[in-house]
């Protein structure tokens, strides 16, 4: 029997289980369009105006939320700007920085690129190269660099916003991850409408009611090229772990992934409310702001200096 589009009566190519619809591919991505701008909407994630700085990292899901904000912004609401950090990792950065610098000239965006090696003064994998006597997981090592590279660029490129393509699933799995590790006050940091008053940039995720697998059949029918090799430091560890028992119940139960998104938000602003008096203070070594004292970035700086020379 023909399997027919919900919307339009077209050949059906994605059913969507926890709605019931089946949907042609292009349905199914106008409704990622939409689904994207309705989040935006209801988090008030951007004004009229706004410079955007959109993190890009070259994977399939930042290149997706390109091209959705650029379809987004056909009336020319916003001023889109690309943002790419190179953490500077041979034989892997440099075919995703090439698709992130292809589709911001396709679609004629402007593009800030910074570096670890510019901003730090050394590449990820020099970072990283004192590897077998380290008890930290390289992504997290790689994770504080990060935040404070797409900060930095986020100033650079002058921007009222920054938009990150993380996913629902990135946001169940977070919030379960800092639950399992007694984490409680990085739950309110989680708050998608919150807002930092140390940095006038605010951090939105404008695909944080979209399912992972949605991104990705997303980039797959627009014709996003999906990077062929993965970082060589990828550790997830808990990660996978959280990722596959949430994948199972919602094989087993639809829509149980929205239903924690739900009750992850409502949980966040109350705790990102009650939190609402927490300050940060200027890192005595950089400035930067910090919970107290030194920063995470000079932290870490300092261990990387002592063991990697
Ligand atoms: Fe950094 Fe981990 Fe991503 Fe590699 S996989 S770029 S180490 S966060
Ligand atoms: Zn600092």
């Amino acid at each position: 029997m023909a399997r027919i589009c919900s919307k339009c009566g077209g050949r059906g190519v994605y059913e969507r289980r926890y709605s019931g619809e089946l949907l042609c591919a292009s349905c199914f991505k106008n409704s990622i369009v939409e689904k994207t701008g309705r989040t935006i909407s209801r988090y008030r994630m951007m004004k009229f105006g706004d410079r955007i700085g959109v993190g890009v990292s070259g994977g399939k899901d930042s290149l997706s939320l390109l091209k959705v904000l650029d379809r987004l912004n056909r009336d020319s609401r916003y001023q889109l700007v690309a943002i790419t950090v190179d953490e500077g990792v041979k034989g892997y950065r440099e075919e995703s920085i090439s698709h992130a610098i292809d589709m911001a000239k396709q679609l004629k965006i402007e593009h800030v690129i910074v570096s670890y090696e510019e901003l730090f003064g050394f590449s990820l994998d020099r970072a990283l190269a004192w590897k077998d006597e380290r008890d930290i997981s390289s992504c997290s090592i790689c994770g504080v660099f990060r935040r404070r590279a797409i900060d930095e660029a986020a100033l650079r490129a002058n921007v009222d916003v920054v938009a990150t393509a993380h996913n629902l699933d990135d946001f169940a799995q977070t919030f379960l991850m800092n639950l399992l590790h007694g984490d409680v006050e990085r739950i309110g940091w989680l708050d998608p409408a919150y807002f930092d008053d140390s940095f006038p940039v605010r951090r939105v995720k404008p695909f944080m009611e979209i399912y992972e697998e949605e991104v990705a059949l997303y980039a797959y029918l627009s014709g996003i090229p999906f990077q062929s090799v993965s970082c060589p430091y990828m550790h997830e560890g808990l990660r996978s772990e959280v990722r596959d028992y949430l994948n199972e119940m919602e094989v087993k139960h639809p829509g149980m992934k929205n239903v924690l998104l739900k009750s992850s938000l409502s949980i966040v602003s109350r705790l990102s409310s009650a939190e609402s008096e927490h300050r940060s203070v200027p890192c005595t070594s950089c400035g930067k702001p910090s919970s107290g004292g030194i920063c995470s970035v000079c932290r870490m700086k300092e261990v990387i200096r002592q063991h990697a020379g």
